[in-house]
């Protein structure tokens, strides 16, 4: 009992980790309501942010870690709504390893799991495909590459589960299905019913949209796709074979849902979908992922790629833009990131101009086309990638002046 009571002290006598950011140039909040914040210093205390403002009006005393961001900017660490991991950093797909260190390196903190399809040899069976997302679930809560969240752990539903299914899935701890329409249910009614039993105990859905992917998926269409009615409209924009340009409209009038549109998909039917959703004037509706890896490859820049081809090509500010891979993806995944503000996770990504583009500033370079330079990444307060090797060079980059 002694030793019991005399740990508790010790963990409440720890001294607490304090990251002061300042000298921020241009502060990106990943809301869609307020953009861009009137801020040039950030506190975060074990984790997570306690302050946002003007270094004179904030309280940056008894720093352990001390960053100048050297006037370049900081936003979110950039969420990717739609992956594909298997085991540990390795995709059988390309036959590839160190992938999600890869993304850490294009700015991405925080990965969803569209479903571990890719595990060669993937159980079919109820038991099996229960037991498989079990484990993705339990591994990759304790396996953070470069500190990068992954949640994963996403059953492909097939013909024979029944609700007591989603309820033990969810009492085990699995937070979502892979994308209906990878497994054996491809009709509406099934998936109605199942994506119901799943939100009835918790368990967030997506759904495959468009054309076949790999061998072995199936066409899902808009009728489909409404009938389902998941949480996610997975790859409005196909993945990689769009529906007909009047399907993807319909999806985004009928359905109140996200609209989520991936790198590996149609980059015509992208700006469609973000043309109509901001017809709409339901942006708030947009997330953006890289559906990778995947035939077409492992993509270490696929979000920020979306965000500068979205914000080039579909007309949008790129503080918006940030705000699809940012807070919008956040609010509707239920995570504590993704936005700049109080009580959040203290992740971002500090970008700058490129170096040479083009472009004066780092927002004018992104909405002439070109990718901004990374220049640190940091998750839960530490930092955990200076440089990007991925990049184009960041002309200027924050350095660490205290740890
Ligand atoms: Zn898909």
């Amino acid at each position: 009992m002694a030793n019991a009571n005399k740990k508790d002290e010790t963990a409440q006598t720890k001294p607490q980790a304090r990251l002061v950011i300042r000298n921020i140039g241009l502060l990106l909040s990943g809301d869609l309501q307020k953009p861009i914040l009137d801020a040039d210093t950030v506190i975060a205390v074990d984790g997570k942010i306690t302050a946002v403002g003007k270094e004179n009006d904030v309280d940056a005393e008894g720093a352990t870690l001390i960053i100048d961001a050297k006037g370049t900017t900081l936003a979110p660490g950039l969420i990717d709504s739609h992956v594909h991991p298997v085991a540990g950093d390795w995709t059988p797909r390309q036959n590839q390893i160190g992938w999600i260190d890869s993304y850490l390196h294009g700015g991405v903190t925080t990965m969803i799991s569209a479903g571990e399809v890719h595990t060669p040899g993937r159980p079919k069976d109820v038991v099996g495909l229960k037991a498989m997302a079990i484990f993705a679930q339990r591994a990759f809560s304790h396996f953070r590459p470069g500190g990068v969240r992954i949640h994963a752990g996403a059953p492909v539903i097939e013909h024979g589960m029944v609700e007591e299914d989603f309820k033990d899935l969810a009492a085990a701890g699995v937070t979502m299905l892979g994308e209906v329409g990878l497994g054996s249910v491809k009709d509406g009614a099934t998936a109605r019913e199942m994506v119901g039993w799943a939100r009835k105990f918790g368990i967030q859905s997506t759904i495959h949209t468009g054309g076949p992917s790999i061998p072995g998926s199936s066409l899902i269409d808009k009728d489909i796709v409404l009938a389902a009615d998941a949480d996610v409209i997975g790859h409005i924009n196909g993945g990689h074979t769009a529906l007909p340009d009047d399907q993807i409209v319909t999806l985004c009038e009928k359905s109140p849902r996200a609209l989520e549109i991936v790198h590996n998909g149609n980059e015509r039917a992208a700006l469609l979908a973000l043309r109509t959703a901001k017809e709409l004037k339901q942006l708030d509706r947009v997330i953006l992922g890289t559906d990778s890896p995947a035939g077409s490859g492992v993509q270490p820049l696929g979000i920020l790629r979306m965000i500068s081809m979205l914000s080039s090509l579909g007309q949008i500010p790129v503080e918006i833009a940030v705000c699809f891979a940012t807070g919008n993806t956040a609010k509707i995944r239920n995570l504590d990131c993704g936005l700049v503000a109080v009580g959040r996770a203290a992740t971002f990504v500090v970008i700058d101009r490129a170096q040479h583009s083009a472009g004066t500033t780092v927002l004018e370079s992104i909405q002439l086309g070109d990718l901004p330079g990374i220049g640190m990444v940091i998750i839960d307060g530490l930092v955990s990638a200076q440089r990007s090797r991925n990049t184009p060079p960041a002309t200027s980059a924050p350095e660490v002046v205290k740890h």
